[in-house]
């Protein structure tokens, strides 16, 4: 048996401060406490605070998660009187989606990711949407879940022009089982069985994760219907939060399985909103509850100055081109000027790139991840590629790479670099050129250890990039330029994240 710690805090007319205590459920299972707190703070009613002081503080703090409560009983469906009555635990003990009920822009905007994490979009760019099952449950055969997330796809490519296409590469959505903390960060862990049964990420992120410790079946009352979740979540998936209407499939709670679901008006006009109808139309007549993730988020918000560069390389078109999970930003001098699936600039692009190069001379940029990289000419990934590097000396923990030129050359060389070393790269035998790899502290004097993205820029320096911060190195006189390390995101990203010089 899963027993938890957690803590309940009673709230009664009598009392007039808070206590903090343990109050034993009444249901069958006597170890399952509810963190009420907790609970308001996970879907959004609540912000976390840090811990009170003075006797002021604590009634207000009252009169703040009534609030709380009340916002939470309405969106339930429930008397919103701001009291913790039996209905409103009950409410709180229902298994439900992890996904937040009330959600800022800014959070929107990053998906409930960590902070350096930024989903761009609120909607797909494309109307065909790609997606595979790359961690399926073993609790229900491959063929049932692929038929199950058919269906469930279907609900909504039958109101929109959306297609969804399965796919072996790279897709769209990602569906994954996993258990307890699966690297979305502790706050996102699962929680074994009931509770939260699944999340999901909107676009352009797309990822959709059940929790595997669910007695997941396919449409059958006892269990949890596979099809009835992951209809929901993608829902999420393609851009919807949750909707106050408690007889829609995007309301937070599991409904367990209906052998008559249909999509409720209040989806499908969420959904339209995005999309428009089947015929192409957007429909914006009625706002629907459901609340579009699109909503006051615009399209650079300030939480991509906190985003980490997986890769980084200059363009055929002579823009500057930044990696971060599945997006690419477009940068010219001052800033971004555009926010795109990477998969949709550079076509097959794996997410999360460990390093790009761009060759001036052959007009060829590789991506490199792994063992495998992919090599384009313009924008056109080459045939055959990706290729997987067989050379034992290749490095698989590339983090950055540079295209090096010498003043005056036009004989460029390909540096990887992986924490404390680089390799020079031969692109004409794709091995590694004998007599690397060279420590990074002694040919690149100056450099820390770690660098996370390089780039040889327009103007001829080499830029190391690492955290929140960036070197400028003198190519010719191969030194570290005075001044620097300088802040990343306003020399990079532009005016969102306060400009400054390079
Ligand atoms: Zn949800
Ligand atoms: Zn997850």
């Amino acid at each position: 048996m899963d027993s938890k710690v957690l803590y309940i805090l009673i709230l009664s007319g009598i009392l007039n401060v808070g206590y903090c205590g343990v109050i034993k459920d009444k249901t069958e299972d006597p170890n399952t406490l509810i963190d009420i707190d907790g609970y308001l703070e996970k879907y959004g009613y609540m912000e976390s605070r840090p811990p009170f002081e003075t006797e002021e503080e604590i009634l207000n703090s009252d009169a703040y998660r009534k609030t709380a409560i009340r916002k939470f009983q309405s969106f339930a469906g429930l008397d919103a009187t701001g009291i913790l009555n039996d209905a409103t635990i009950d409410a709180m003990r229902k298994p439900r989606c992890g996904v937040k009920d009330i959600q800022t822009p800014e959070e929107v905007a990053q998906a409930d990711r960590p902070l350096n994490f930024y989903a761009p979009g609120y909607k797909w760019p494309s109307k065909t949407i790609t997606w595979r099952a790359s961690r399926p449950t073993r609790k229900l055969s491959e063929a049932t879940q692929r038929y199950a997330f058919e269906n469930a796809f279907k609900y909504w490519s039958d109101v929109t022009p959306l297609k969804f296409e399965y796919t072996y590469g790279e897709p769209d959505i990602d569906i994954q089982f996993a258990v307890r903390d699966h690297g979305d960060g502790r706050y996102n862990a699962f929680d074994g069985k009931g509770g939260v049964l699944a999340h999901a990420y909107y676009p352009t992120n797309g990822d959709t994760h059940f929790d595997d410790e669910e007695s997941w079946v396919f449409r059958k009352n006892e269990g949890t219907d596979i099809e009835t979740v992951a209809a929901h979540e993608f829902g999420h998936a393609l851009g919807l939060g949750h909707s106050s209407e408690p007889k829609s499939l995007m309301a937070p709670f599991y409904q367990g399985f209906n052998p008559d679901f249909k999509l409720h008006e209040d989806d499908i006009r969420g959904i339209q909103s995005l999309y428009g109808t089947k015929d192409g139309e957007i429909t914006t007549t009625h706002a629907p509850t459901t609340t579009s993730s699109g909503n006051d988020v615009t399209p650079v918000s300030p939480t991509v100055c906190n985003m980490k560069f997986d890769a980084m390389t200059l363009g055929p078109d002579g823009f500057t081109y930044v990696f971060r999970n599945k997006t690419v930003y477009r940068l010219n001098n001052t800033g971004v000027v555009a926010t795109m699936l990477s998969r949709h600039v550079y076509p097959g692009a794996p997410r999360s790139p460990g390093a790009a190069v761009y060759m001036d001379n052959t007009k060829n940029t590789f991506i490199f991840k792994g063992r495998r990289i992919w090599r384009y000419t313009g924008f056109q990934l080459d045939a055959d590629y990706p290729i997987t590097i067989t050379d034992s000396n290749y490095p698989t923990r590339i983090h950055a790479a540079i295209a090096f030129k010498s003043t005056g050359s036009t004989a460029q060389q390909i540096y990887l670099f992986n924490d404390n070393s680089f390799w020079e790269f031969n692109p004409n035998t794709n091995s590694i050129v004998p007599g690397f790899p060279l420590t990074i502290s002694g040919f690149w004097r100056g450099i820390p250890a770690g660098i996370e993205a390089a780039i040889q820029w327009t103007d001829g320096d080499i830029y190391f990039f690492k955290g929140d911060k960036y070197r400028r190195f003198d190519a010719d006189r191969r030194t570290l330029t005075k001044g620097y390390p300088k802040d990343k995101a306003p020399a990079w990203l532009g005016s969102v994240c306060g400009s400054a010089p390079k």
